[in-house]
């Protein structure tokens, strides 16, 4: 079932979405060589909380956490640990969910540790991902469909020559975590349901620099490329408006 949302609930998630943003940031700022992905969670945590508010992620499902922190081959749902400690030149993908008032929202942001780049491949598989994302909610207007969406992203992914994970998708959002639609990052133009003002989507590309397999881990939890290769994911909680959609995991001066 599609749950269409109220101004009032789409305002509550937009105050969720700007705590996630300030986690982002704090979480970036922090992303050093010789942090511990442990350490990342207990920051979000703390961030998260001092606000009032609650991790998305913690327990959903019985995911141990509070984030996700998925290093290079590994695409998504990485679960924080103390033995993973970052390395210079780690590609470090962080996903968070905030609830306020019994509303998620959910983003994540990929980057390389140390901020150096030491491979070109790399930065174009970041740069890819975070635009392929920028294009999807630009389509992303009440009388599209579904399909548009994954259509706009998978073209731009595979004419630069990377991947995008169909396995997994993006989803509806807001009275739960996962909610329908499913959003996929493929697809085909003018196919799939329409776009109708008051929904909230969760838009996330997963790209690989290899094919587009993937496998989960032995903790049951982490996805990662059948091939070995790096992987990069952004994702945004917007909200279809009737005009351009409302980006609700950005800092407000930002939209
Ligand atoms: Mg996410
Ligand atoms: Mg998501």
């Amino acid at each position: 079932m599609i749950r269409i949302k109220t101004p009032e609930e789409i305002e509550k998630m937009r105050k969720a979405g700007e705590i996630l943003a300030c986690v982002l940031d704090i979480l970036e700022e922090a992303a050093k060589p010789g942090i511990s992905t442990k350490e990342l969670d207990a920051i979000a945590e703390q961030v998260i909380t001092s606000y009032g508010a609650k991790p998305s992620f913690k327990g959903f499902n019985g995911f141990p956490a509070s984030i996700c922190t998925s290093l290079n081959d590994e695409v998504v749902h990485g679960i924080p640990s103390e033995k993973r400690i970052l390395r210079e030149g780690d590609l470090l993908k962080i996903d968070v969910g905030v609830e306020v008032d019994g509303l998620h929202t959910d983003s994540a942001r990929t980057l390389i540790v140390g901020g150096e780049v030491v491979n070109d491949k790399v930065l174009r598989l970041i740069n890819t991902t975070r635009e392929a994302l920028e294009m999807g909610i630009k389509v992303a207007r009440e009388g599209a469909r579904i399909g548009d969406i994954g259509y706009t992203i998978q073209k731009f992914v595979e004419e630069r020559g990377f991947s995008v994970v169909k396995a997994l998708t993006g989803h509806g959002i807001g009275r739960q975590l996962w909610e329908d639609p499913p959003v996929p990052n493929y697809g085909r133009k003018g196919k799939g349901i329409a776009l109708v003002k008051g929904m909230t989507l969760a838009i996330e590309p997963m790209v690989n620099m290899g094919g587009e397999e993937v496998f989960t881990a032995s903790d049951g939890w982490t996805i990662k490329t059948s091939d070995g290769s790096l992987s990069a994911h952004f994702e945004h909680t917007i909200a279809i408006t009737d005009g351009e959609p409302l980006v609700l995991t950005r800092r407000w001066e930002k939209n």
